[in-house]
């Protein structure tokens, strides 16, 4: 029987472990095997630099930082297996967790199998990932490849706002290309975009294929107009996809309460989902935040909520 088994293998579950492990629970994480889906240390694995993760003045690679995370929950006791979880069952305890045709029993269970940024899907996009195509401003936004160049940010919800405010700062001209003639974000957001002196937005438009070679990665996109069907180039050395993330929640369904759009539901100021001795940490319950500090801060806050209950559990 496992004290506790921590399932996802990115910044949140890697800094559970090493809260649990220093807490003597001798944590097992469950760090995914890799797929097309899945990608052991999750997000931060498609990160090529790091430049705002507290302690790293010179910037760190996702992967390296992965692998730090990982290596220091390792030292005191975690252990680390590749396998996904299929399945859970979290109707009694102690809980059952099981992949294949292995399966472990554990006093309490940390979740944090991540969120999925979205992509629309096309061909284009894979062939130029890391080159210019990005699903996060904020990491890689900064880099010398989109500063005072022209930018493509695409959707228009919230995040596609940020990220595109948040590019401006750098790039010569950001262009919001979203498929239909009015914002999803909320009113302010947009409201800022549109006022924004370095931000075009491309309305009625979607992007059929980013437009790149191998050399020099991304150099435009080939956009084309929803209503009329015609299609023109815009050059940029950045696409950054904003349609949206989808938390890794789907093993949860119908046993843990989630939010509208999947995220899991945690108590306020807690990593306590509605099932004792379940916690939840990272970006699977926070589609606000996402980033890697705020993954590893609510990591820790999982294994200290764990510990406590377990504590509690044996007076
Ligand atoms: P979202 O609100 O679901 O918006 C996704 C956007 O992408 C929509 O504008 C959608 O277009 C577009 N889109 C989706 N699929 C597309 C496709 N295949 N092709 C082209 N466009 C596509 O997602 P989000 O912006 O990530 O926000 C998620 C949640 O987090 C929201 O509740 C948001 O308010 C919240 N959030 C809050 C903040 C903040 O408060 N600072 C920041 C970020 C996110 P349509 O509009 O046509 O559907």
């Amino acid at each position: 029987m496992e004290n506790v088994v921590v399932i996802g293998g990115g910044p949140a579950g890697c800094t559970a472990a090493l809260y649990a492990a220093r807490a003597d629970l001798n944590p097992l994480v469950l760090e995914g095997e890799l797929s097309k889906e899945i990608l052991p240390g999750g997000q931060l694995m498609t990160t090529t630099e790091v430049e705002n993760f507290p302690g790293f003045p010179d910037g760190v690679s996702g992967p390296e930082l992965c692998d730090l995370m990982k290596r220091q929950a390792i030292k005191f006791g975690a252990r680390f297996v590749s396998k996904t979880a299929a399945s859970v069952d979290l109707g009694s305890r102690p809980f059952t967790i099981q992949s294949g045709n292995e399966s472990w029993q554990a006093k309490a269970i940390i979740i944090a199998t991540g969120a999925t940024a979205r992509y629309m899907g096309l061909e284009s996009e894979d062939r130029f990932m890391n080159r210019g195509v990005s699903a996060c401003a904020t990491c890689d936004g900064a880099l010398p490849r989109f500063r005072n160049k022209p930018v493509v940010v695409v959707g228009g919800g919230d995040s596609a706002m940020e990220e595109a405010l948040f590019l401006a700062r750098f790039a010569s001209r950001v262009h919001v290309v979203h498929r239909r003639d009015k914002f999803r974000a909320s009113k302010i957001m947009g409201d800022r975009v549109i006022a924004h002196e370095k931000i075009t937005v491309e309305w009625n438009s979607v992007v059929d294929e980013v437009l790149g070679n191998d050399k020099d990665g991304v150099t435009g996109v080939r956009l084309r107009d929803v209503r009329t069907g015609e299609t023109r180039e815009l050059a940029c050395t950045g696409y950054f996809s904003a349609i949206g993330h989808k938390p890794n929640t789907d093993l949860f369904a119908g046993i843990l309460d989630r939010d509208e759009t999947g995220y899991l539901i945690t108590k306020p100021g807690s990593a306590c989902t509605n099932i004792p001795g379940v916690f939840a940490a990272g970006d699977v319950q926070d589609h606000v935040y996402r980033q890697a500090i705020t993954a590893a801060g609510s990591g820790c806050m999982a294994a200290i909520d764990c510990v406590r209950w377990l504590e509690a559990q044996e007076t």
